[in-house]
């Protein structure tokens, strides 16, 4: 089969957000993942553009489950990998956190295929003020837990 990044033919293949990809192109994902993930947790939660595309919003979420992650207690973080592990992966952590952000914002800001928790896709009809994202994110009770595991 064929690699959905590099297009070279591998035998081996990942399936990662991009596609099917070859063992090389999958390493190089992670990496550039990893040092977002560094890049985000010394970043101010406070950070972002005022008005937000999806990219920026999924930035932000990413940043929110990276700090919120940061910040966990041990005794938190133990009860966490018992229970729910996957949660302590900040891309799933926040895939979560997104489904419960847009729980708490006006039907009209944005448009999805599925409700519930997880939203599946997503799309904003137009830019959302950060504003709204944060009252929102409050709303979810997501940044009050942050400042609660400290
Ligand atoms: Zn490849």
């Amino acid at each position: 089969m064929k690699c959905d990044k590099c297009k070279r033919e591998t035998e081996k293949a990942f399936l990662v957000s991009e596609g099917s990809v070859c063992p090389d192109c999958c390493e190089e994902i992670v990496k550039r993942g990893n040092s977002l993930v560094e890049e985000l947790a010394n970043e101010p939660l406070d950070q972002a553009p005022e008005e937000m595309d999806v990219a920026a919003f999924h930035r932000w979420t990413l940043k929110l489950a990276v700090q919120t992650l940061q910040a966990l207690s041990p005794t938190l973080r133990a009860r966490m990998l018992k229970r729910n592990p996957v949660m302590l992966y900040p891309y799933d952590l926040a895939c979560h956190l997104n489904g419960l952000i847009l729980d708490c914002m006006s039907r009209d800001e944005f448009k999805s295929r599925k409700t519930g928790q997880r939203k599946g896709q997503f799309w904003f009809g137009k830019r959302v003020k950060f504003a709204s994202v944060k009252r929102a994110a409050f709303e979810a009770r997501v940044i009050t837990d942050l400042r609660k595991t400290h």
